[in-house]
């Protein structure tokens, strides 16, 4: 007999392997990933969802530890939204400064502040038609700041889908859940394949995975937690689904 997991032995006939079919390894593969990242699944310290938020855009071009780095003085500066407003740009470009883009986060934060004080009384609000409305914030925050700040509310919302980052976009043509490289077709895809309540945290998990083991570069398939399901895993001799030569990172 064939074996089709590419490890040596038979499998059992009920048995998932990394051949097995998308539809039944993906919601395995979260499930998995969900138990070992699931507790505290996002590393941008934060308290509460308007913390979240600012710390969401100001991760854009940079590194959670920076961020953390910053927002750990920045959030005592700063409590609402109005403090923001309150400020000069040069002086709220100086506290981004480290982040990296600080005039474009400047604004955009500025924006995001002015927008909740006009429209939701200061409050973020806890729908994804009402985030993505907020200037610069796309589809991607939203889903990660519903998701990780209120996922009841992400459960229950029609809009709400699943963050696609270059972690996640990596991952899921690795796992062999999509071909696609668009962020709103793998998201779609995306969302065919797993049961709608592991959308809320099932990126923030992929993209743990994705900075800790299935790194861009030399993956540490030898380490994976979910090596026997990935058609990608270089620990059994398979070949990258990714496509890192098209310049996938
Ligand atoms: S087996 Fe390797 S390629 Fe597959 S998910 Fe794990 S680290 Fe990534």
């Amino acid at each position: 007999m064939i074996d089709p997991s590419g490890n040596g032995a038979p499998p059992a006939l009920h048995e998932l392997t990394r051949r097995g079919p998308k539809a039944r390894r993906a919601p395995v593969i979260v499930d998995r990933l969900l138990a070992e990242y699931g507790e505290d699944p996002v590393e941008l310290d934060h308290d509460g969802v308007f913390q979240l938020l600012v710390a969401t855009i100001l991760s854009a071009q940079s590194t959670d530890k920076k961020v953390n780095e910053v927002t750990k003085t920045l959030f005592a500066k700063y409590r609402e939204p109005a403090d923001y407003l309150a400020v000069q740009d040069e002086e709220l470009q100086e506290d981004l400064r480290p982040t990296g883009f600080f005039r474009q986060k400047t604004k955009a934060l500025k924006g995001v502040c002015a927008a909740l004080l006009e429209r939701y009384d200061g409050e973020v609000p806890l729908r994804i038609a009402d985030l993505i409305s907020l200037p610069g914030v796309a589809r991607k925050t939203a889903n990660v700041v519903l998701g990780e700040a209120a996922p009841e509310e992400h459960l229950a919302d029609p809009d709400a889908g699943i963050a696609v980052d270059t972690h996640v976009k990596r991952l899921s043509r690795r796992l062999g859940f999509t071909r696609q490289v668009d962020p709103i077709r793998i998201e779609r895809d995306m969302m065919n394949l797993l049961p709608k309540q592991q959308w809320p945290r099932a990126s923030l998990v992929i993209i743990l995975h994705g900075r800790r083991v299935c790194v861009a570069q030399r993956p540490r398939c030898g380490d994976c937690l979910i090596e026997d399901l990935c058609p990608s895993s270089l620990a059994a001799g398979r070949r990258d689904l990714a496509g890192q030569a098209r310049g996938l990172g």
